[in-house]
């Protein structure tokens, strides 16, 4: 039986993430026989919603955004994804870390499907004003697109808690009477005061630092002592540096957009946070030594967090590092060739869909929160994060074991063996 391809792509090119997250898909579903109308489904985001819209400016000025919502599949529940602001993001770009939202939610056994979305936009470059009114504009113009039974964002690179608010409320100003503790529901990652979950914003950290200590458990050693480099001092990299240093690691480096930071008796990870949340930046922290960016790949390390953005690990980059395991906090962070050429020198890595899921799994969370008027408390959720995070991490190794794989590969067959489970007895409407 032929399986045809009539969807004309525009965004086929060359350097494409999401044909990269594809050929990703491809080679797990070749190691686990998926059915090739199960590969074709997934091939493609099932909704692309491309928005213009304007905002005026503090100096009065009008100009326009352009936004994205990808939606790649929902047979699992309702889509769920960030919402990234950038002036990299398009659509090739969402439409690939929409694909890799779906893989890790059925990874974790969540009942969301995936989806991501964003505006092209560098929001340091606006007022706290300025991109209210943009959130708010964005969101309206989103429409019935999102939803707490359709479609559930939350932050992700360039947003964060304000913006969900902003989400939220514009959403629930907008909507019929009616259902106000729901409503809360359209988005994740909001403050605590306005229906957020404790644990929240650490959650990815969080859950980065329990992948790698699932390695150490698999490779006899210890996490305390294990020195560690950081690209990325956002969110997910800084909770990850705050939260892996109370475990006793060593942060011999970390970098963010502004600078890149080495100390060889491990940098003062209380006082850098600090200072980044102050700052809004790493550079001038003075009680460590700032190098060149290109020499944070030199540096000799147990394990590299990369926490930025994708494509960061090249496989120029990669021929200079030297460390056994890489922890992919950020989506998509390592190249195809990169990785060839890392698993050569024996480097193990833990890819984005298992390394990163914690957040979405705290999105759940606050989702179930918001649905029974509930509040939960922080060591429910510490204890429910680490069981999910857990045993999705027990399934890899398992399956890897038993397919005899890598760990991104066994990742994925993990995930699509769920996924194309529920498609065997949902089957294909009509
Ligand atoms: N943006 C995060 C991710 O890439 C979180 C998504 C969510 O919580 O829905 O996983």
């Amino acid at each position: 039986m032929g399986h045809t391809w009539a969807v004309s792509d525009t965004t086929k090119r060359e350097d494409s993430l999401h044909e990269a997250a594809n050929a990703q898909i491809r080679r797990a579903a070749d190691l686990i026989d998926l059915k090739p109308e199960y590969r074709l489904i997934l091939s493609e985001p099932e909704n692309e919603v491309v928005v213009n819209f304007p905002v005026r400016l503090d100096s009065g000025e009008l100009r326009m955004f352009r936004g994205y919502r990808i939606q790649h599949n929902n047979v699992l529940g309702p889509y769920k994804g960030g919402l990234r602001f950038h002036p990299d993001v398009d659509l090739d770009e969402v439409k690939a870390l929409a694909a890799w939202m779906t893989f890790k939610c059925s990874l974790v056994g969540l009942p969301y499907g995936g989806a991501k979305g964003g505006v092209t936009v560098n929001p340091r470059e606006y007022s706290d004003r300025e991109l209210e009114r943009l959130v708010r504009r964005f969101t309206h113009q989103l429409g019935d697109t999102i939803g707490p039974e359709i479609d559930i964002p939350a932050p992700d690179v360039g947003t964060n808690a304000q913006m969900m608010d902003w989400i939220m409320d514009t959403y629930a100003n907008v909507s019929g009477p009616g259902g106000r503790q729901q409503l809360r529901g359209v988005v994740t990652g909001k403050s605590v005061a306005v229906g957020g979950s404790v644990g929240r914003e650490a959650a990815t950290g969080q859950g980065v630092l329990y992948a790698l200590r699932h390695w150490c458990g698999e490779t006899g050693q210890r996490l305390a002592g294990l020195k560690v480099s950081i690209q990325g001092f956002g969110n997910v990299g800084s909770h990850f540096a705050r939260l892996a240093a109370l475990e006793g690691c060593v942060i011999v480096a970390a970098a963010d957009h502004t600078a890149t930071l080495a100390n060889h008796d491990g940098i003062d990870v209380p006082a850098l946070f600090d200072y980044a949340r102050t700052n809004r930046r790493i550079r001038g922290f003075e009680k460590a030594d700032e190098i060149e960016t290109e020499e944070l790949f030199d540096i000799p390390v147990d394990a590299f967090v990369p926490a930025a953005l994708e494509n960061q690990i090249t496989a120029e980059r990669a021929h200079r590092m030297s460390c056994r395991v890489i922890v992919e906090a950020a989506n998509g962070p390592t190249t195809a060739t990169a990785e060839q050429t890392l698993m050569g020198k024996g480097v193990e890595i833990i890819p984005d869909v298992l390394a990163n899921a914690g957040g979405v799994v705290v999105s759940y969370f606050e989702w179930l929160q918001n649905q029974s008027g509930r509040s939960w408390r922080v060591d429910d959720v510490d204890s429910r994060l680490r069981e999910i995070i857990w045993d999705a991490n027990d399934k890899v190794v398992r399956m890897k074991a038993q397919l005899g794989c890598s760990h991104r590969e066994a990742a994925y067959a993990v995930s699509l063996t769920r996924l194309a489970d529920v498609y065997d007895r949902r089957g294909i409407f009509p």
